[in-house]
């Protein structure tokens, strides 16, 4: 058969993950070949001045992966291990996460290889304002709207906002979702991927007849998303028994006072000195005996080097890829059980489709209303997911994957992108 496809282009983890998928039985017969392949994919090398008066270049990406059922969605990182192959993956993986949650949009994802510890907050301006000047021609409400993500938050969307519009010379505030506030943002954006994954959880627990309260729950990660968890199901009455951030974590069998943890926090210190519980290594909250294991920082947590040593009965995956396939396949055997990234933590991306919604038709929303949205937007979603699982008897992640998958294939045979089943 002829290849219509370059082989640079083609994302080899989505169509590892795309054939595991495929095992499922409403899946075998269809065209799965549209989606090994990125749409468009653009590399540009961002010079910025910085403040010694030198010019040092970064690579920056922008990844827009599928947009047959919307503009392409999806944030933006600032991280020293960007590359090309990752945001390929992560733009595929907002592609299933919009489809698998029934929002219409599209994947994207974008980054700039860049240590934020190592800029001043003027430099990280720079950087911000120069990755929409290079990518502003590939971006817009109706094209691809970016969002924060890693090491990203409302101050680097307010900059790339304000840099957008000078470009375009006017307002448009739907170029970009995860705003201040004052520019258009969305009540509840800053914690709706954490308040989303809680909610799944517990329609989760509520199907294994267990709940909340009773389970015990170690969160890997305290940025945005891994603190808005912890805090979110520790007022939810769910014992908290280790948290991390990215250099220390903390133990407490009797339940962490996530509060406390979070004010220590604030004053700008890690948990190394923290003055309860016991100090325990990334590594070693991962392997920790519980409940609900919930990864929130980044990729590849769970991998070759510590999937034999896992305990936890249950995994919510909060980051993105937090567990390699590989690892994913000897959990599954074991009988783990993992809620996948594209339903568990498509809280975010919910409301930065609220947060789009408002911004295009002017009218702003309460929190309330905003929360009461994306709680029966992610109870549905979840139901969904759970049914598909039963009657096919797969895993949650296949059943996720399987339900997005068929969502954007349609989309795709509506447009006359499939080819025909030969006769
Ligand atoms: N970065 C978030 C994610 O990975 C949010 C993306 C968005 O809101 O567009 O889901």
């Amino acid at each position: 058969m002829e290849e219509t496809w370059d082989r640079e282009v083609i994302c080899e983890i989505c169509r590892v993950q795309l054939s595991r998928a495929a095992i499922a039985k409403s899946l075998t017969g269809l065209d799965l070949s549209v989606l090994e392949q990125p749409k468009r994919l653009i590399n540009i090398n961002l010079a910025v001045r910085m403040d010694n008066g030198k010019v040092r270049f970064f690579p920056a990406y922008r990844v827009l992966y599928n947009d047959a059922r919307g503009p392409g969605k999806g944030g933006i990182r600032f991280h020293p291990n960007v590359h090309m192959e990752e945001i390929k993956e992560l733009a595929f993986l907002m592609a299933l996460k919009c489809a698998c949650t029934d929002i219409p949009f599209g994947g994207a994802k974008g980054g700039v290889k860049v240590d934020p510890k190592k800029h001043s907050e003027h430099e990280m301006e720079r950087i911000s304002r120069a990755y929409i000047r290079e990518f502003a021609h590939f971006i817009g409400p109706d094209t691809d709207i970016p969002a924060p993500d890693v090491n990203t938050n409302s101050t680097t969307m307010a900059w790339m906002l304000n840099e957008y519009e000078k470009i375009v010379g006017h307002s448009a505030p739907a170029v970009i979702t995860g705003k201040p506030l004052e520019l258009g943002g969305s009540q509840g954006r800053d914690y709706s991927t954490s308040l989303g994954g809680a909610i799944v959880l517990r329609e989760y627990l509520a199907k294994k007849k267990s709940g909340l309260k009773k389970a015990s729950i170690a969160v890997q990660g305290f940025g945005n998303v891994g603190m808005h968890m912890a805090r979110i199901l520790f007022e939810w009455g769910a014992k908290i028994v280790a948290v991390s951030d990215s250099s220390t974590g903390i133990f407490d069998s009797g339940g962490i006072n996530v509060k406390k943890a979070i004010e220590h926090k604030a004053t700008g210190k890690s948990f190394e000195t923290f003055p309860k519980g016991k100090k325990i290594s990334n590594e070693e909250l991962l392997e920790l005996k519980v409940d609900v294991l919930i990864p929130a920082a980044v990729e590849d947590q769970v991998n070759d080097s510590n999937k034999d040593n896992i305990q936890a009965k249950t995994i919510l995956e909060m980051a993105n890829g937090p567990v390699t396939p590989t690892a994913d396949d000897l959990l599954d055997r074991k009988g783990v059980e993992i809620i996948p990234d594209i339903l568990a933590n498509s809280g975010g991306v919910m409301v930065s489709y609220f947060e789009w919604v408002q911004n295009r038709n002017g009218k702003y929303w309460e929190e309330k209303e905003v929360n009461a949205m994306l709680e029966e937007k992610m109870v549905k979603a979840f139901n969904e997911v759970h049914a598909l699982k039963e009657e096919e008897k797969i895993n949650y992640r296949k059943a996720a994957y399987v339900l997005a998958i068929k969502r954007i294939l349609k989309a795709e045979e509506l447009r006359g992108n499939l080819s025909k089943p030969s006769k």
